[in-house]
């Protein structure tokens, strides 16, 4: 083993969970890790106990490669591992460790993110970063203060970052009805991903009430509890905006 292999898998990192099969994060099967800790405060976040910087468990990037080789044989040409959240960007020197070791062997690398933040660091992780799942949230700068606690122009500057760099995106919107899924809605994120060259997928995704659960055990109040869940009807009339 080189020096700078130990020096990647002593890297640590808080993971808040690990899952083995994981079959929406991506393309193929994959192995999904999802960090713990998260600055921002979506009011349509469906895992609120990955918030905290201080839950979850230290792990090495080294622990987490050798759990995930055991699984390598699923991952078949396509598959690999997904890093998730919380927000990865914020330990984004554990997920740059993590993706070099994959790298290391040929396994893809997948990383699910807000894009709410561009520093030296995450240059470096997207060193070694196959692919992009870009959670865009809202249309409008508005929406993007008052429910997702960040400004717009973050993940958009990660957007163009990303298509200057050559790294592929895939699109993700959860779909929020009377939030995010006006005509207006709608037309203003297709405008804001059109022409984009990186741009491989959009993914429109159901909200769904399944975690009200977990926001009564925090005891936090779940800001979209009255808001029904999404139909495949309303999913199937927003694609149509999306329409290249
Ligand atoms: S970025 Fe993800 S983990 Fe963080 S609050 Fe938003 S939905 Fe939740």
């Amino acid at each position: 083993m080189s020096v700078s292999d130990v020096t990647l898998r002593s890297e640590l990192g808080r993971i808040a969970s690990l899952q083995s099969f994981g079959t929406v994060d991506g393309p193929g099967i994959r192995y999904v890790v999802f960090m713990q800790g998260c600055p921002l405060r979506c009011a349509c976040c469906h895992n609120p106990e990955t918030w905290s910087f201080d839950g979850g468990e230290e792990k090495t990037a080294g622990e987490v490669f050798d759990t995930l080789l055991r699984y390598r044989s699923y991952f078949g040409r396509e598959g690999g591992v997904t890093v998730s959240g919380g927000e990865p960007l914020m330990q984004a020197a554990f997920v740059r460790a993590l993706f070099a070791l994959c790298r290391d062997e040929g396994i893809h690398t997948c990383l699910d993110t807000s894009g709410c933040s561009l520093n030296a660091q995450i240059e470096e992780l997207l060193d070694v970063t196959d692919l992009v799942l870009l959670d865009l949230k809202y249309a409008s700068e508005a929406q993007y203060q008052r429910y997702v606690g960040c400004a717009l122009s973050a993940p958009l500057a990660f957007l163009d970052r990303l298509e200057a760099r050559g790294i592929p995106a895939w699109i993700r919107q959860v779909l929020i009805r009377g939030k995010n899924d006006s005509e207006q809605d709608l037309k203003q994120s297709a405008q804001l991903l059109d022409g984009r060259s990186n741009i491989q997928r959009i993914e429109l995704l159901p909200f769904r009430r399944l975690c009200l659960e977990k926001y009564k055990n925090l005891g936090i109040d779940f800001p979209f509890a009255e808001i029904d869940d999404t139909t495949e009807e309303e999913i199937a009339r927003a694609y149509t905006f999306f329409e290249r």
